[in-house]
């Protein structure tokens, strides 16, 4: 994210700089690099709550959290994850430790 907002702020004081010296091209290319830098900034900030969901994955016996199908213990709670569980559809998966 810091990385971004300097790469944005750099690109926009280059935008300035070509817009001071009055040169058109320089300001159409420094707007059209600043955007996407600006449009991913924005995206960082919608989804920064997002969580991957996978309907694949099961709940922590322990905290009821969900647990990533190659994790062996809960990162939520520290809990083992049983060499056999439930997913979230009732079939028995099996998951060798
Ligand atoms: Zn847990």
């Amino acid at each position: 994210m810091t990385y971004h907002v300097l790469l944005a702020t750099g690109f926009g004081i280059l935008t300035w700089t070509a817009w001071a010296e009055g040169s058109t091209i320089f300001v159409v290319k420094q707007v059209a690099t600043t955007i996407p830098v600006v449009i991913i900034i924005g995206q960082i900030i919608y989804h920064k709550d997002d969580h991957w969901h996978d309907e694949a994955d099961p709940d922590c016996l322990s905290c009821g959290k969900e647990l990533e199908l190659d994790w062996d213990f809960c990162a939520h709670c520290g809990e083992k994850k049983p060499s056999e569980f439930l997913t979230k559809e009732g079939d028995s998966k099996v998951v060798s430790i």
